[in-house]
């Protein structure tokens, strides 16, 4: 049987796996960062009404620039984040991983660097690894913290073209500090031009503000985004960008022409007509984050702070047995790889309940 080595494949891609969660069919699914809440009825209408529209229109290419999505996203960030923004300042794409690609293509590449904070969003490397960037990966302390002194260091030692900040961090939670990302661009600054990408996708769950109002006079740092968290539209695909119009004019150089479809951008276009009730979802979302992180602390398990909609806790002697024990109760969470760690997404209250018995089962069974 022919497989992936017989063909021609590039080397650092040969011997590797595609990235993904397992798809399991459990009653309780707790392990991507989904949002549990499904679109609301009314805006599942005014989705249908205005991808009909686009449909009249489909036998042309759609707006390869994007102008009304990324003006009404623009809108958002302003009303959200701190800090005014026009569509100039906004790029968007097929979720926030393909603006990742884009922001690497443009500024990584054959013969250049990124790096970030691990344990991190695997996907960095990854997307690293196939825009063929060189990946660093850097420190973090035992808290899961990103340690200023000791990230000033790797970036001063590696020099690389582009820092990943997460901030809320997956799979940890973790926030970052403004001052943190501020001294980190100056770092990055000093040791050769390089960008600073602020990861955001979480920066609704939040107890913090976001990072957005530092790109001003910053060209270098770009805030990422997207609507598959907070929008809860993850099968919408769509993520976008924030930074000075400069980055937006550079990313146009690699995009494809025509990325964004006609339906995806008049899908968003509509949740984006229904943001406060989105957002009322998150206010939930958060109160059962909140919860999650009291109850297992309740039950004796060690729990890292939480400003993401999940939250990661342990510490488990074998990991994967403890994810296989949860799993076997009903409930799907996700192990990251983090050592003696699981993290489980907060879902509707129902379903954190099931979560919650679980584990305390679990507790019992290793005492
Ligand atoms: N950044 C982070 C930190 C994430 O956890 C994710 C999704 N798991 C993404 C980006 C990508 O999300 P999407 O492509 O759905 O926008």
């Amino acid at each position: 049987m022919t497989g992936i080595d017989d063909l021609p494949v590039r080397e650092e891609l040969r011997g590797k796996s595609p990235y993904g969660a397992p798809q399991l069919d459990v009653p309780v699914q707790l392990n991507t960062n989904e949002n549990p809440y499904p679109l609301p009825e009314p805006l599942v209408a005014r989705i249908a009404e205005r991808v009909a529209e686009a449909a009249r229109g489909l036998n042309r290419y759609p707006d390869r620039d994007a102008v009304e999505l990324r003006t009404e996203l623009a809108r958002y960030l302003t009303r959200t984040g701190g800090h005014p923004v026009t569509a100039e300042n906004v790029w968007a794409a097929n979720g926030s991983n393909e603006v990742l690609q884009q922001l690497l293509q443009t500024f990584g590449g054959p013969g250049r660097t990124a790096i970030g904070f691990e344990p991190s969003y695997s996907m960095h490397a990854l997307i690293a690894r196939g825009t063929g960037t060189g990946w660093i990966s850097g420190p973090r302390d035992d808290d899961f913290r990103v340690d200023v002194e000791s990230a000033r260091k790797a970036i001063a030692e590696h020099r690389p073209d582009v820092v990943f900040i997460t901030s809320p961090n997956n799979p940890t939670g973790t926030a970052v500090e403004a001052d943190t990302v501020l001294a980190l661009y100056e770092a990055a600054r000093a040791a050769g031009p390089s960008m600073v990408v602020v990861d955001e996708a979480y920066v609704e769950f939040s107890h913090r503000d976001s990072l957005l109002p530092l790109i001003e006079g910053r060209p270098n740092l770009v805030v990422s985004r997207t609507m598959s968290k907070a929008f809860g539209a993850a099968g919408l695909r769509l993520g976008y960008l924030a930074a000075h119009p400069a980055v937006v004019d550079a990313v146009q150089l690699v995009r494809l022409p025509y990325h964004l479809s006609a339906v995806t951008q008049a899908t968003a276009l509509a949740a984006l007509e229904h943001t406060d009730t989105l957002l009322g979802y998150v206010e939930q979302l958060k109160a059962e984050r909140d919860r999650l992180v009291a109850e297992l602390r309740a039950i004796g398990y060690e729990v890292t702070e939480s400003d993401a909609n999940f939250v990661q806790f342990g510490k488990f002697p074998d990991t994967h047995a403890a994810w296989r024990a949860i799993l076997d109760r009903g409930v799907l969470v996700r192990d990251n790889g983090v050592p003696g760690r699981l993290r489980v997404t907060a879902g509707t209250p129902e379903e954190n309940d099931a979560f919650l018995d679980a584990v305390r089962e679990l507790m019992k069974e290793q005492e």
